[in-house]
């Protein structure tokens, strides 16, 4: 059976920086090939860093620079049309005890950032490197990259897609895949510096280690995010097509001030909304289509070539774990690999059958969220302003979620020691 030592990593986001990481550490020669020229510090928001997403990066060794970058969540809470308190829960401050790990906010760029240091570090991390033809036979898989007006060949045992939604890997191996779907919604992500230098911002929605939504006309959420006084927010509104009709500009694109408007005027003027988004400086407002993949159900590999993150299951973010699973994607298929003494196929079929449920459910589970959520029927409107309330505080939603999320969770939860506030 075909072993493999050297892998491709297409795409340096968070699924492939981590399973560059985990594929190293069991003794894997791996090169990881990036598209962009770097990683800059303004590309990209932020986004929740949840208990089985961290105990998985703990599993590779990152758990103390990990805690660096967290702001942690004790509390969480909803707020009104006006920005008034409508329900708490302090359910998340019982997580260092019972998982190990809080929830917390992280910039995207700062874990990033630690992620690639010992790929970099190794000159195995190669930027400008946009992957355009891929092919395999018996003896390996041969990769083209074009920059500029150069190109480059480069050959490999085997590969992992984690070039995400839009990936080219996917595009050329798996021909039969249908396109991302767009949820018919948009977002707007802001983030704030020097947040306590604010005071023109509703106190409530700035608070440490506190999550706060609103669930009315569209979808508002603020978190702290990173030890450095950044808040991030984000609003979601309905829309029949994406921002943009560029696919690659999504997490990169500039604020448009007249879609900035139209979002806006669906929250009261009161709402607390309209205050975050007058204190964010324009390079920091992303403004992006919402769409995910239908989990695929016909493998994740074909022969060499393997996909990992948001190219097999990218997954709306109302319940948080894009980012989650495609690390415990990275940690899980380096267990295979382990486990199979580097055999390429039952490696992959292990990984398949681990991964595909799990991510299925939070894909669906995302989906659902959404669809109650932000649903516009008159009649779910005024039932959710009710029962999202009750749901908070009787802990049942979130009962439900630390179900589904932590207990399936690759690298069990009871390997943690509880953790102080
Ligand atoms: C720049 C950026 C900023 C983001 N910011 C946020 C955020 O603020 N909040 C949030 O919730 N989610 C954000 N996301 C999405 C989130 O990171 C992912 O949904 C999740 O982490 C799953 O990660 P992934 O590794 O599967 O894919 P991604 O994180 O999307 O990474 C894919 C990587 O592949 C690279 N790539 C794509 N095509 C090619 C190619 N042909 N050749 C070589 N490389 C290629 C991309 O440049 C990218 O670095 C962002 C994604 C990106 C790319």
């Amino acid at each position: 059976m075909a072993t493999a030592r050297s892998v491709a990593i297409i795409g340096g986001g968070i699924g492939g920086l981590t399973v560059a990481n985990s594929l190293s550490q069991i003794g894997m020669s791996v090169s990881l090939y990036e598209r962009a020229p770097c990683f800059i510090p303004t590309s990209g928001a932020a986004f929740g860093l949840q208990p089985n997403g961290q105990i998985s990066l703990e599993s590779i060794g990152f758990q103390d620079q990990a805690k660096k970058i967290i702001h942690p969540f004790l509390k969480w809470q909803i707020i009104g049309d006006n920005g008034e308190l409508l329900a708490a829960s302090d359910r998340l401050s019982e997580y260092g005890q019972r998982f190990g790990y809080f929830l917390g906010g992280a910039l995207r760029s700062e874990l990033v950032d630690l992620l690639k240091e010992p790929i970099e570090k190794s000159d195995n991390l190669h930027y400008s490197h946009n992957l355009i033809n891929i092919k395999q036979d018996a003896n390996g898989v041969t990769l083209l990259f074009e920059n500029e007006n150069e190109q480059k060949s480069v050959h490999a045992d085997m590969v992992i897609g984690a070039d995400g939604i839009r990936s080219t890997v996917v595009k050329q191996i798996f021909t039969e895949t249908a396109l991302p779907v767009h949820s018919k919604e948009n977002v707007f992500y802001g983030i704030i510096d020097n947040i306590d230098q604010q005071t023109s911002i509703n106190p409530l929605v700035t608070a440490k280690n506190t999550m706060t939504q609103y669930f009315g006309f569209g979808e508002f959420i603020t978190y702290r995010a990173g030890h450095k006084g950044q808040l991030m927010w984000a609003a979601t509104y309905p829309s029949m097509a994406p921002p943009s009709a560029s696919e690659d500009s999504e997490w990169t694109e500039m604020n448009n001030q007249r879609d900035l408007n139209q979002c806006l005027k669906r929250f009261p003027q009161s709402h607390p909304v309209h205050q975050c988004a007058a204190a964010t400086n324009k390079t920091r407002l992303l403004h992006f289509g919402l769409f995910y993949r239908q989990p695929r159900n016909d493998g994740w590999h074909r022969n060499r070539i393997c996909l990992l993150g948001d190219s097999c299951h990218a997954t709306l973010p109302y319940v948080g774990q894009g980012a989650n699973m495609a690390i415990e994607d990275a940690i899980s298929l380096a267990q295979c690999f382990k486990k199979s003494k580097f055999q390429m196929e039952p490696a992959f079929q292990e990984y398949y059958k681990k991964r595909f449920n799990r991510t299925k459910r939070v894909v669906n589970m995302a989906r659902y969220m959404g669809l109650f959520l932000h649903s516009e029927n008159p009649l779910v409107h005024s039932i959710r302003q009710r029962l999202v309330p009750w749901l908070m505080q009787s802990n049942m939603m979130i009962r439900m979620a630390e179900k589904e999320l932590y207990e399936n969770c690759p690298v069990p939860m009871e390997q943690r020691k509880p953790l102080d506030k």
